[in-house]
């Protein structure tokens, strides 16, 4: 008898949640299994009939665009009673369902797994009374779960992100942009609470990405001169030309004593102590609706698609569906429930630092990284042995170059150093464009798109070198921090190599990562490259829309030269039949295959067919090409477009990751800068997020051909992609939960 999972989204909705069902039941049916969705929570299996119906293949097109969750959510009281889940468990059996994936919060988790436990008991009780046969308890005598978190909150100890905090972010960013615009017109002061009982995160990271002023968490209450310290903080920064305050508070704040700190309290410091006409702004429900960041719909892609591995396995105690380093890992469910309340009950004992422990040290590092740049002081005086620093990109364009360059030249000034522009890249910096920048002079750059210092692709030549060294002697600088792409690495090992002719190159130099190809060594993500998806995702969400009238194949090009970060992560959060990639090629065998089943998957009723290309995934197959001969064998049974995305995956608003990843990466070169400074070093690296790798490591790193790290991380996607996109039974890549057959025969709809 085919194996049976049931799926259910329970507790607070969350974005992403119906790209995690999505996956769920095409990986199930790929897999071999059915896949039943229970509908409204818990409710459902409680009432069971038509409120558990069996999902199919096109039951799950087209919704991962959309936010909340398409089988619906509620919290269910009939379930907390030991009779509520009794029910369930019969509806379930009667079903033929004894593997359980739930997407919820903490409490969901909870209540799945007293139902794992209580089960057998349930079957022994339904069988003696005669409600289910003894064929029934035997062949679901157990019940196998596993859980994904669907959180806006980011409160789950043991996974790095949940299912719809990320677009829960981009929410609140956008939020605090246009209060931002507002507020500095008539320089106002706002007072932001976002959403958090337990939890500060969503606080502290769009405090980050908004350039708030002032944040305020529960597991880190604030000192008693709280309002004292706020005041001076803010007054510092208008002090510096900034025309705005906003200072953000998560719902759960409280002081020392354990007493409410409310968005009105912060209002009423404001105009106590600094005579301020603050405005609160509650987000409330904005947070958790709107369309799934690009994050949120490929991640819970693949986590849901490793969730159904997890069950069919079932054969280990139940674990929690985390991703860890953007891969899906594995622990002990009510292990990462029972350290996630633990965190409430710190914050509830008073013991603050053992609560931000427990978040975890990158939430540490950020929580410390917001207070050195928002408490940064503006009129600090340069040290006495001040040093000079110059700040420069290279390579390409990407969304949060200016966000990364603010932080350097804040933090840098914070601790007394002399902070130099250098305008227009290398060129710029040998022609001596160099301009001394102050706190004020990068205000408001941290939401900007472009970089307002200019970049170039430009490596400085050979011959260039004499000229180089010259202007980094007479400029005075004694350090360099490049924020760029992969020509910034390429200038690095450039300028180490020649550093014993032209002893001006010895000096500190650190290569920052910004690229939206997301071709760089040493990290999984460089800043720009989630702008350039989340622009990637929406413009294929339109395209997609603008086909809805009629039969259409399109054919998607995006950028990322000869990586295919971009297009592949697009094709997983948008669903794509087909990728095609640098690092795969082209070859006719693959599009006659490809052709031959998008012709069939039209003739058997479907409507829309959607392959994504890497710009330079072949220079013969091009995307025009493509588009020629998938209409050509279309015989003119549907029409077929081809898109080139272009520029606009360069351009807009970085995206909350983007402006937070920034500042992370920023405050690593700025605090290795100044040992290297202190000690008098001068070390040539390039920043990680582990930490800092000399130039030398490139080679073992880089395909410098290729121009990409010999490593890609999110290849790991493309079975991901296959299994959810194929006919079932028929999927082929390797690492894919079947393995088997090869031929694409359908498409989604
Ligand atoms: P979340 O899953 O978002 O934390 P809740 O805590 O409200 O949200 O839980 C959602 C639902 O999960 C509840 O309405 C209930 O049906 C079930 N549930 C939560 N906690 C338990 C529990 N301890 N025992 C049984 N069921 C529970």
């Amino acid at each position: 008898m085919t194996v049976r999972i049931g799926v259910l989204t329970s507790g607070g909705d969350a974005q992403g949640m119906n790209a995690a069902v999505r996956a769920v039941v095409r990986a199930g049916i790929q897999a071999g299994a059915e896949v039943f969705g229970i509908h409204e929570g818990w409710q459902g299996a409680v009432d069971g009939g038509d409120q558990i119906r069996r999902l199919e293949w096109d039951d799950v097109g087209n919704v991962l665009a959309r936010g909340g969750t398409v089988i619906g959510t509620a919290r269910c009281a009939a379930f907390r009673e030991r009779d509520g889940r009794k029910r369930a468990a019969l509806n379930l059996i009667t079903h033929g369902i004894d593997r359980i994936i739930v997407i919820g919060g903490d409490g969901s988790l909870t209540g799945t797994d007293r139902l794992r436990e209580e089960w057998p008991a349930f079957v022994a009780e339904l069988a003696d009374a005669g409600e289910i046969t003894a064929e029934q308890a035997e062949r679901h005598a157990q019940l196998v779960i596993a859980g994904l978190v669907g959180s806006i909150d980011n409160d789950m100890v043991g996974t790095d992100m949940t299912i719809g905090t990320d677009s829960a972010l981009h929410r609140i960013t956008e939020a605090i942009d246009a209060i931002s615009s507002t507020a500095a017109s008539h320089q106002r002061s706002f007072v932001v609470e976002v959403m958090g009982r337990h939890c500060g995160y969503l606080a502290v990271m769009s405090a980050i990405a908004g350039a708030a002023d002032y944040v305020l968490i529960p597991e880190s209450p604030p000192a008693d001169d709280w309002k004292q310290h706020m005041s001076h903080v803010l007054r510092q920064s208008r002090r510096a030309g900034r025309r705005t305050s906003i200072v953000v508070i998560a719902e759960g704040t409280q002081d020392r004593q354990g007493n409410p700190i409310t968005p009105e309290d912060v209002r009423v410091v404001l105009a106590d102590e600094m005579g301020e006409d603050a405005r609160v702004t509650i987000l409330g429900h904005v947070q958790r609706g709107g369309t799934p960041s690009a994050y949120d719909r490929w991640m819970a892609t693949m986590l849901g698609h490793a969730a159904v591995g997890e069950v069919l396995r079932g054969d280990r105690e139940p674990q929690l569906v985390a991703v860890r380093g953007n891969r899906p890992t594995f622990m002990p469910l009510m292990e990462a429930v029972a350290a996630t309340r633990r965190v409430a009950s710190l914050i509830e004992e008073g013991r603050y630092d053992e609560a931000m422990a427990a978040r975890g040290r990158s939430f540490v590092q950020m929580t410390q990284a917001f207070h050195q740049l928002s408490e940064a002081r503006p009129d600090a005086e340069p040290l006495e042995d001040c040093r000079q620093i110059g700040v420069l990109h290279c390579g390409g364009l990407a969304p949060g170059m200016n966000a990364t360059a603010a932080a350097v030249i804040r933090l840098g000034i914070d601790r007394g150093h002399e902070m130099f522009g250098v305008h227009g890249g290398f060129p710029g910096l040998i022609d001596g464009d160099i301009r001394r920048l102050g706190w004020g002079d990068v205000e408001g750059w941290t939401a900007s798109g472009g970089a307002n210092l200019g970049t170039r692709r430009t490596i400085p030549t050979e011959e260039d070198l004499y000229a180089l060294s010259r202007s980094i002697e007479t400029s005075g600088l004694d350090a360099l921090i490049i924020i760029g792409g992969f020509n910034a690495y390429r200038a690095l090992t450039l300028i180490h190599a020649e550093r014993k002719r032209f002893p001006a190159l010895r000096l500190p130099i650190v290569v920052v990562p910004c690229s939206i190809d997301n071709n760089l060594p040493g990290l999984q993500m460089a800043v720009g490259a989630d702008t350039a998806l989340n622009v990637a995702v929406s413009s294929v969400d339109l395209i997609k829309m603008s086909a809805s009238a009629a039969k259409r194949a399109f054919v998607v090009e995006t950028m990322g030269r000869h990586c295919g970060f971009l297009t592949l992560t697009t094709g997983v959060a948008v669903g794509a039949e087909r990728v095609y990639l640098h690092e795969d090629g082209i070859t006719i065998a693959d599009l006659k295959t490809d052709i031959d089943a998008m012709v069939e998957g039209f003739r058997s009723g479907r409507s829309f067919y959607l392959a994504i290309r890497n710009e330079e995934a072949s220079p013969f197959y091009t995307t025009d090409l493509i588009t020629r001969m998938f209409e050509a064998e279309g015989r003119g049974e549907f029409s077929v477009r081809g898109s080139v995305l272009g520029h606009v995956q360069q351009g807009g608003a970085p995206s909350p990751f983007d402006r937070i990843n920034g500042v992370r990466l920023a405050s690593q070169a700025m605090q290795w800068v100044t040992e290297q400074l202190a000690s008098g070093a001068d070390q040539h690296v390039f920043v990680t997020p582990d930490g800092m790798r000399d130039v030398r490591d490139l080679d073992e790193l880089v395909d410098w051909q290729a121009r990409r790290p010999l490593e890609q991380w999110w290849l790991d996607l493309k079975p991901v992609l296959h299994d959810l996109t194929r006919t079932p039974g028929v999927a082929s890549a390797p690492g894919s939960l079947t393995g088997r057959g090869a031929r694409p025969t359908t498409m989604e709809r």
